[in-house]
C-alpha cells in the first residue's frame, strides 16, 4: 500500500512501474470520497501498458474525486528484486517527456548498432580479424536485448510479458557471452594462455546455461535460477582482472584500448550487478546502464578497432619494405650490386624490340687473381662493375653474368659506343696501379623468347671470343643472324 498520496491537479494521473515478473497485478485506487476502484495487468496483457524502458504504466480510473493512496494486488511474483518497484505517479505531459527521452536513447543505441555491424563486417571482409566476428555477434545480441529489455518487443508483439523477460535473459547472456568470445579473439595469443582460456570457456557456458536455465524453468525454481544467472555474471566480472593482469605482463599492445573501450560496461555492469543482489535500491538508469555504457563502449572501440587497423597496416608496409628488401637481394650480384644473371635475363627476355648486347670479359683475370690475390681480384671486379655502371644509361640493364663476365643490354635505336666503354675501363685507377684490360663482343637483335636471346647471345659471344683472338683489349661487333624472323 503506498502513502497518502500527495495532493495533485485535476491533471489525468498514471502510474509507474519497473516490469517485474509476475502474472496479475491488480491495483486499487481508494479516492478521497471514500469510493474503491481498481485497474491492473495480467503478464498477458502487460505490452498494452508498456512503456520504453520495460515500464509499466496504469491510468487511474476516472473518479469525481482525486486519488487518495494505492494498493497493489500482485500474484505469481517471483518476489527476488521485490513485488512492486520504483512505483511513481505521473501526469500525461511528463509521461510523454519521459517517453521521448526513452525513445532518443534506444533509438540513439539502435542505430550505433546498425552502424558498428555494418562498418565491422565491411571491415571484416577486408582484414579477416578472428575478433569481428565475435564483435558483430555481441552487437546483434545487444540489439536484440535492446529491442526486448525496453519493452518494445511487448508493445509491438504483445508477447507474454514474462516470456519477454525469458528472452531478455538469454539474449543478456548471449551478449556476455559473445563479449568474452570478443576478448578472448582481441588480445593476442598469449594473453589467454594456460588456465585462463578453460577457465573462459567454463565462464562463458555457465553463463550461457544459466540463462537458458531460467528462461526455461522459471518460476519454478526462480530464486535457484535468478540466483545462478546473477551469480554467473559475477564470474563474468572475476575473469576481468587476469585478463588485465595478464594483457599488462604480457605487454599486449591492446591493453589500453581495451581498458578504455570497456572501462563503463565493466563498472556500470558491476552496479548493475550488485543492483540484483540489492546492494543498491532499483533505479531506472541501472536497468538502462548497460545501453548506456555499450553506447560508450561502441563509440570508444571503433577507435580501438582504428588503432589495430594502424598497427595491421603498418605490419603491413614493413612486410612491404622487407618484401623489397628481399626482392633486390635475389636480384643483386652481391660482390658488385650489378644485376645477377638470373635478374638479368627475367628484365631481358620477352622484351619487343631489337637490343643491343654487350659482353665485356677482363683479360688475363687469372693471372691479375695470382698477382694481387683473390680479395684484389675481387677489388678490381667492382671496379670494373662500377666504371661499366656509369657507361651505361640508366635505362641499360648492366650485371655480372659470370664470373668476370659482365653484360649490358641497351635499345638498339640508342647504342652504347662499346669503344668509349672499353676507354673508361683503361682509365680507371686499379690497386697497385695495374693495368687491367677487358675485350668486347657486340651483337644487335631481339629477345622476344629464349631462343631469340640464345642466338644473340652466342653472336656476342663470338664476337667476343674474336676479340681475344686477335690479341685482346678490343672491340668485335658480331654479325646479326639472318635466321632472327
Ligand atoms: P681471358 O683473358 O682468356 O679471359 O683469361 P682469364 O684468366 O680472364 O679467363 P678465365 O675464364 O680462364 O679465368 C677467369 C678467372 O676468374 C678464374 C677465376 O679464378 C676468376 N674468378 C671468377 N670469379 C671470381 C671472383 O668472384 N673473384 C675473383 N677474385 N676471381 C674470380
Ligand atoms: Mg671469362
Ligand atoms: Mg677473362
Amino acid at each position: 500500500m503506498s502513502q497518502p498520496l500527495p495532493a495533485t491537479g485535476d491533471a489525468p494521473l498514471r502510474v509507474r512501474q519497473a516490469s517485474l515478473w509476475q502474472t496479475r497485478a491488480t491495483l486499487y485506487v481508494l479516492y478521497a470520497d471514500g469510493a474503491i476502484r481498481r485497474t491492473g495487468f495480467t503478464s498477458a496483457n502487460a505490452g498494452r501498458h508498456l512503456r520504453l524502458g520495460a515500464i509499466i504504466e496504469l491510468a487511474l480510473p476516472r473518479h469525481a474525486a482525486p486519488p487518495v493512496r494505492l494498493l497493489w494486488h500482485v500474484e505469481g511474483a517471483l518476489n527476488r528484486r521485490g513485488v512492486v518497484i520504483g512505483p511513481t505517479l505521473i501526469d500525461r505531459d511528463a509521461a510523454a517527456a519521459a517517453d521521448m527521452t526513452m525513445a532518443a536513447l534506444y533509438a540513439a543505441f539502435a542505430g550505433m548498432c546498425l552502424a558498428l555491424l555494418v562498418y565491422n563486417l565491411a571491415l571484416w571482409a577486408a582484414l579477416r580479424q578472428a575478433f569481428q566476428p565475435a564483435y558483430c555477434l555481441m552487437v546483434l545480441c545487444l540489439l536484440g536485448y535492446a529491442f526486448t529489455s525496453s519493452g518494445l518487443l511487448g508493445q509491438i508483439t504483445g508477447i507474454d510479458n514474462n516470456d519477454r523477460q525469458r528472452i531478455n535473459y538469454v539474449l543478456l547472456a548471449g551478449s556476455a557471452a559473445a563479449a568474452l568470445v570478443f576478448a578472448r579473439a582481441f588480445f593476442e595469443r598469449r594473453v589467454f594462455d594456460g588456465w585462463l582460456r578453460p577457465y573462459s570457456s567454463a565462464v562463458i557456458a555457465f553463463v550461457l546455461l544459466a540463462a537458458a536455465a531460467y528462461a526455461g524453468l522459471t518460476p519454478r525454481f526462480a530464486a535457484i535460477t535468478d540466483l545462478i544467472s546473477t551469480s554467473s555474471y559475477l564470474f563474468v566480472i572475476t575473469l576481468l582482472a587476469p585478463i588485465l593482469i595478464r594483457a599488462y605482463r604480457r605487454r599486449s599492445n591492446y591493453l589500453w584500448v581495451f581498458g578504455l573501450a570497456w572501462g563503463a560496461p565493466v563498472v556500470l555492469g558491476s552496479v548493475r550487478i550488485l543492483a540484483a543482489f540489492n546492494v543498491f535500491a532499483w533505479q531506472l538508469w541501472i536497468d538502462n546502464s548497460t545501453l548506456l555504457a555499450m553506447a560508450l563502449e561502441a563509440a570508444l572501440s571503433s577507435l580501438g578497432v582504428a588503432y589495430r587497423i594502424r598497427l595491421l597496416s603498418l605490419e603491413r608496409d614493413a612486410a612491404r619494405e622487407q618484401e623489397i628488401a628481399a626482392r633486390l637481394l635475389a636480384a643483386t650480384d652481391p660482390l658488385t650490386g650489378l644485376l645477377n644473371r638470373r635478374a638479368f635475363l627475367d628484365g631481358a627476355i620477352g622484351r619487343e624490340d631489337a637490343h643491343q648486347l654487350i659482353l665485356v670479359d677482363i683479360d688475363h683475370f687469372k693471372r691479375i687473381n695470382e698477382t694481387i690475390g683473390h680479395d684484389g681480384g675481387d677489388e678490381v671486379l667492382r671496379l670494373i662493375a662500377r666504371s661499366l655502371r656509369a657507361a651505361a644509361t640508366p635505362e641499360a640493364l648492366v650485371a655480372r653474368i659470370g664470373g668476370e663476365e659482365f653484360a649490358l643490354l641497351v635499345r638498339a635505336d640508342t647504342p652504347l659506343d662499346a669503344r668509349a666503354v672499353l676507354d673508361r675501363l683503361r682509365m680507371e685507377r686499379m690497386p697497385f696501379d695495374l693495368v687491367v684490360t677487358a675485350s668486347i663482343g657486340t651483337c644487335t637483335g631481339t629477345l622476344r623468347r629464349e631462343t631469340d636471346w640464345k642466338a644473340l647471345y652466342r653472336c656476342a659471344d663470338r664476337a667476343l671470343f674474336a676479340a681475344k683472338a686477335a690479341g685482346r683489349d678490343r672491340v668485335r661487333h658480331g654479325a646479326p643472324l639472318a635466321q632472327v624472323a
